[in-house]
């Protein structure tokens, strides 16, 4: 995977040049908290989630627990390694079902952002594991949209919901609340509502997406958010928690070679956990996101 390859080549240069201390003094410390946060403010990293971090992590390596440790660089690599478990959200969270079905999961984020990717991504995953989910287009902004969610639903072999052609101009609520009542009538145990994106952040489309979510009552809502999407991951995620507020973070194109910073900061910044990371254009290409792995794989 080609995200974080400069902040991981980075931290593990900084942590080769620790390695060759002994004991460490606060100023062994400091000059490796300042690579630390220098690395992560060039990985994009939102400018707050890289203060509470080092911050802890200084706070930490001056502690007893490096003071009196037989390695005390390895117990810094340690401490480093389990913060960034933390800001990733520290335990595995999981998809949530309902506990009467249909579950209805409702998708957000900005055109591009790889929803419609994801909805049939998750439709795959969830026919391999026995459901039955219904894919329902209520993306009616773009004059494609609607077709393209129903070419993914063909190619992950799932059932679409989907307003009739010609009828384009129609109301994404109704569409949304009309496919959730034919999977209840249809015994689909799954519904994945796919909404319509802008490329930037705006207020009309914040409104219908909160009035999908008001009219649908979702058990997850989910924020799909491209890795590549650097600084301003920060406000489009804050915008959408205010917009409409969701429950999990889908993290797509973590395959490109983005520097990782939304990955790390999105969680801190809004208190939602990553559940997916998205890491192709192929509809296989989809992981349960795990806090420790992810942070292994920075510190490899
Ligand atoms: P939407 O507008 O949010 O529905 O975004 P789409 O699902 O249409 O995705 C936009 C573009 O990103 C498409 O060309 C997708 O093939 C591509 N895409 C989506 N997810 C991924 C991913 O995880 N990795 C890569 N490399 N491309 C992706």
């Amino acid at each position: 995977m080609a995200t974080f390859g400069t902040l991981s080549d980075r931290l593990t240069e900084t942590f080769r040049n620790l390695r060759t201390k002994g004991k460490l003094t606060p100023a062994d410390v400091d000059g490796t908290v300042r690579e630390i946060r220098r690395a992560l403010l060039d990985a994009d990293v939102a400018l707050v989630v890289v203060k509470e971090f080092t911050g802890k992590v200084r706070e930490r390596a001056l502690g007893d627990e490096v003071n009196k440790a037989l390695n005390p660089a390895q117990q810094v690599v340690q401490i480093v390694n389990e913060e960034l478990v933390a800001i990733l959200g520290g335990q595995q969270r999981r998809l949530q079902f309902a506990k009467t079905a249909p579950t209805v999961i409702m998708l957000a984020g900005l055109q591009g952002s790889g929803k419609t990717t994801f909805a049939g991504k998750l439709a795959k995953q969830l026919e391999k594991e026995g459901h039955t989910p219904l894919l329902v287009a209520a993306d009616l902004q773009r004059p494609n949209a609607v077709n393209q969610l129903q070419v993914v639903a063909q190619q992950a072999g799932a059932a679409v919901y989907a307003p009739e052609p010609g009828n384009g101009v129609g109301d994404p609520v109704r569409v949304a609340r009309d496919g959730v009542e034919t999977a209840r009538r249809q015994q689909h145990d799954v519904v994945i509502i796919d909404t319509a994106g802008r490329l930037g952040v705006d207020a009309e489309l914040m409104k219908q997406a909160s009035n999908i979510r008001t009219a649908v009552d979702p058990d997850e809502v989910l924020f799909v958010i491209d890795a590549m999407s650097g600084q301003d991951a920060v406000n489009t995620a804050k915008a959408f928690q205010e917009g409409v507020d969701f429950t999990g973070v889908v993290l797509s194109k973590l395959d490109g070679d983005s520097k990782g910073g939304a990955a790390l900061s999105v969680t801190s910044i809004t208190g939602r956990p990553i559940i997916y990371a998205s890491t192709g254009e192929g509809l296989d290409d989809l992981e349960a996101f795990h806090p420790d792995r992810m942070a292994s794989r920075i510190l490899d």
